[in-house]
């Protein structure tokens, strides 16, 4: 029987990922066909499995991509087909953006849907602002209205009279370009001129803006600081408390732009670190792991795996990619069978560990000659045979050696890398277009493959704020040979030490 297809409205929260509801992840990662609106923070559609139909619904202002109807048919089309369609709209479905329109013709056309919520910008991106929406002393309840009144619109436009009478905070969405109209309107109902006033761009993301003034002053302070949309402004005593409460933007990177340049799988604890301390990060991985030519090889190895006295894994990559294929030929890990595990590195060995595999040793480094001292160590290997599970067009030094040492070596590629060139969320276009504070790197590697996709000295003279930092002297080297200079070397050449380099010297300047 076909499966029946459903739609969930889905509130992707106000832009910090981290806001996205944890029934919102769990769909995200269930769905065939994702539709996402402006607002989201494109970094959600990673959640997504691969093959997962992305669909830009647009909706900017004026730059509407696909108009309201289409996209109704859309929703109901692909649910018709039998697809799990998550429908991913900013802040909360139901809060402004039509989403209560979109669950009526679902329900119209009998599709099945669920609405999930969201955390909507107008309680969050204020709070990121330094203002809490409610507080005992400054305002015990609170009115969201829209700013935005458009003469094709039929929604019934707001009473500003009533509004201005209303007790408590005032939050309006979509007000940005009449905020002098809006103002007035407040002033001549009644309210007091010296009222606070913030507002606040892109809140909850590390290109977050705000500003500040009084009903009298706001429209003067949007025009001198040229203050965009998408934002919304909060009026009322609790601005107040802005200063003592602004624990996001007093974060030590927030405003700075960092770009991280690892594969996507080893980003992350980069960019956590990096998030946590208040910048906005532009992941933009430069390789990407892909199976080898010769899938072939594999196949035969898995079959032989009993005649090796050890395996060599040089890298985690190597390891996670060959256990793809070891499970795609196997159920059951005793089918490894007694061979020894060899794993270069602390990061390869954890990922062994990680899969309850033992290692029996572990040279520190990646050169041949120290790999095959600590084999010379631990016994000899005359005679033995070993397999290397590796990358692709890795050099040939390691196996010469083993082989040099009596020993009988398959070397077999388990991935090979290959560049980039997607770029779903957005960051690599917004780097393009508007360049960075810094960029991060963690290897020569990855100076090499970022070189590739960005030709760096270029990247540098078109925007002379890049910052470039090196996690260490062979990372520095490799930034040296493109006539750069790295602008701080981390101390200890680890995730830690680059973030704890890339902090002092963004406080010093
Ligand atoms: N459903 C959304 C609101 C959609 S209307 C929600 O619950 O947040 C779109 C308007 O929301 C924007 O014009 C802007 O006024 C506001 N908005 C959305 N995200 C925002 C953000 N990160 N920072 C400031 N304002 C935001």
């Amino acid at each position: 029987m076909k499966q029946k297809g459903i739609v969930y409205l889905v509130g992707a929260g106000p832009g910090d990922a981290g806001l996205l509801t944890v029934r919102g992840a769990d769909l995200l990662g269930r769905a065939d066909v994702v539709v996402y609106d402006a607002l989201v923070n494109k970094e959600l559609l990673r959640l997504t499995k691969p093959g997962t139909e992305l669909i830009y619904a647009g909706k900017r202002s004026s730059d509407h991509v696909i108009p309201q109807d289409k996209l109704n048919e859309l929703l109901v089309s692909k649910a018709k087909e039998g697809k799990i369609v998550v429908r991913l709209k900013g802040g909360d479905p139901y809060v402004f953006g039509r989403g209560g329109e979109e669950a009526e013709q679902l329900a119209s056309a009998g599709i099945q849907f669920e609405v999930v919520p969201g955390i909507s910008s107008s309680i969050a991106a204020l709070n990121y602002a330094g203002v809490p929406i409610t507080h005992r002393d400054h305002g015990s309840s609170f009115t969201v209205v829209t700013g935005h009144e458009d003469p094709d619109k039929d929604e019934p436009s707001v009473n500003w009279e009533e509004v201005a009478k209303a007790p408590g905070t005032k939050v309006v969405l979509m007000g940005v370009t009449r905020t002098k109209e809006i103002a007035d309107s407040l002033i001549k109902y009644g309210m007091d001129p010296r009222t606070p006033v913030a507002m606040v761009r892109w809140g909850t993301t590390g290109r977050q803006e705000s500003i500040e003034g009084t009903l009298q002053t706001i429209a003067a302070v949007v025009d001198k600081t040229g203050f965009k949309p998408p934002a919304l402004t909060v009026i009322g005593d609790v601005v107040k408390l802005r200063e003592k409460l602004n624990w996001f933007e007093k974060r030590p990177l927030f405003g700075q732009r960092i770009v991280v340049t690892r594969t996507r799988d080893q980003a992350s604890r980069l960019s956590q670190q990096l998030l946590e301390r208040g910048a906005e990060v532009l992941e933009i991985p430069t390789i990407k792991i892909a199976p080898p030519t010769e899938l072939q090889d594999i196949a035969d190895v898995l079959l032989e795996l009993n005649s090796y006295d050890w395996i060599i894994f040089t890298s985690p990559n190597g390891v996670t990619t060959f256990f793809e294929y070891f499970f795609k030929a196997f159920d059951d890990m005793r089918d490894i069978g007694g061979v020894r595990i060899a794993a270069v590195g602390p990061a390869t060995a954890a990922k062994l560990q990680e899969l309850h595999l033992r290692v029996d040793l572990m040279p520190d480094e990646y050169v041949a000659s120290k790999i095959a001292k600590a084999f010379e160590k631990y016994e000899s290997i005359d005679n033995l045979r070993i397999l290397i599970l590796r990358a692709e067009v890795a050099n040939r030094e390691l196996p010469k050696q083993l082989e040099e040492m009596g020993a009988i070596v398959d070397d077999i590629a388990v991935y090979k890398t290959i560049p980039e060139t997607e770029d779903i969320t957005g960051a690599a276009g917004r780097l393009d277009e508007s360049g960075a504070d810094w960029i991060t790197f963690t290897s020569a590697s990855t100076v090499e493959n970022f070189h590739q996709r960005f030709k760096l000295p270029e990247l540098v003279k078109k925007f002379p704020r890049v910052k470039l930092a090196s996690i260490g002297p062979e990372t520095s080297k490799a930034i040296v040979a493109l006539g750069l200079k790295p602008t701080v070397e981390a101390k200890e050449h680890t995730i830690e030490g680059l973030v704890k380099a890339v902090e002092s010297a963004s406080k010093a300047s």
